[in-house]
């Protein structure tokens, strides 16, 4: 669907809740037309929370002071093979910038995942590394990489990292998993301090642009430890609006339903599923260390965001007319895949 820029600046500030609720059933509606009524899960491990990196918003910054743990391979597999009983066909491996995960410990570890489990997907996000390195991956099985882009505004994008930090680097990267052949999730905070309308307009130009296969967002959280720890979270209501908005504007992208959202309200994530979204990511890593993985305060580990608890998720969905398949969940090509009952080709 085609919608000015006035027209999304409108849906985003509007008080009407008739058309914020006539928005909402529009992006279901479109979602329902390419992905029917389901709701793909992923099973995330958080593999390290040990970070080079030092963005101002994030608790597992390198200046945190937080406690530091990081997953062997042989704890991945087992998180996977706890995955897979449960029914994931997607394993996304997440972390902080941790040399330790050089490409012969990642590589290695891709290929046996994908020997073992060939009918799941890989997922990376790992944060930026070089070309050859990003290559070596996808050739050892990768399928897809997320690496949200923050922001789409380059001075935006100075004031929520370090000088050291690049936004032409993070771009790059971006068009490099592109080019590489991964399916690419990019995505941003929503309420990020210094965020503006405009900043947003700009992601969404971004979006329209590189057109990746999964955007995620959700709302910023003040991180203890971090200079924005005393800084507003963003707001659940306009993640709401721009979920349908990106959801309207790309119908046949991938759509989380975020664990910000899930943390900043009780059903947040049905709220998101309800605004067009089509993805959960349950928790898989080893219990003991989901706590350790603080990018942001009070994070949801149990309950239906744990990946254990999927019987519980399922009925949540269930509740909300939505199935979840045991599916690797890919995106429904753009022009080079032709959709048939739901199953393209
Ligand atoms: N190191 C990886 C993974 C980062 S964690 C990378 O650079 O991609 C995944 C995402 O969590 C980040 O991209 C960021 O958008 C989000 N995040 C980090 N800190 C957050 C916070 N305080 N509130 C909300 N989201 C946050």
């Amino acid at each position: 669907m085609n919608l000015s820029s006035n027209e999304i600046r409108w849906l985003l500030t509007t008080s009407d809740p008739e058309a914020v609720d006539a928005l909402m059933a529009e992006a279901c509606r479109v979602r329902d037309e390419v992905y029917g009524r389901r709701v793909f899960m992923r099973g995330l491990i958080e593999i390290s929370n040990h970070c080079r990196n030092n963005c101002l918003y994030c608790g597992i910054r390198r200046e945190a002071g937080c406690k530091r743990y990081r997953l062997s391979p042989e704890q991945i597999m087992e998180c996977c093979q706890v995955g897979h009983d449960l029914g994931f066909r997607t394993f996304v491996l997440q972390g902080g910038e941790d040399a330790w995960f050089t490409d012969e410990v990642l590589c290695p570890l891709v290929s046996d995942i994908k020997g073992r489990y060939p009918d799941c997907a890989i997922t990376l996000s790992l944060g930026e590394r070089g070309a050859e390195s990003f290559e070596r991956l996808r050739e050892a099985g990768a399928d897809r990489y997320l690496l949200r882009h923050e922001t789409a505004d380059r001075d935006h994008y100075g004031r929520l990292h370090p000088a050291e930090m690049s936004f032409d680097h993070r771009m790059e990267c971006l068009s490099d998993l592109r080019r590489l052949g991964f399916q690419v999730g990019a995505g941003f905070m929503v309420g990020s301090p210094y965020q503006t309308l405009d900043t947003l307009m700009k992601d969404l130009s971004f979006i329209a642009d590189f057109k990746p296969e999964m955007v995620g967002i959700g709302p910023f959280i003040p991180a203890a430890g971090t200079p924005f720890e005393n800084e507003p979270a963003g707001s659940v209501e306009l993640t709401l609006r721009l979920l349908a908005i990106i959801r309207l504007l790309h119908p046949q992208v991938l759509l989380p339903a975020t664990t910000a959202l899930g943390t900043l309200h009780p059903t947040g994530r049905e709220r998101a599923v309800a605004a067009g979204a089509n993805v959960v990511m349950p928790n898989l890593s080893p219990r003991d260390t989901r706590v350790l993985y603080a990018i942001y305060n009070n994070k949801l580990a149990t309950g239906s965001e744990a990946a254990e608890s999927v019987a519980d998720l399922r009925l949540r969905m269930q509740a909300i007319g939505m199935e979840v398949p045991v599916d690797r969940g890919d995106f429904y090509g753009y022009d080079n895949k032709e959709i048939t009952n739901g199953q393209y080709h």
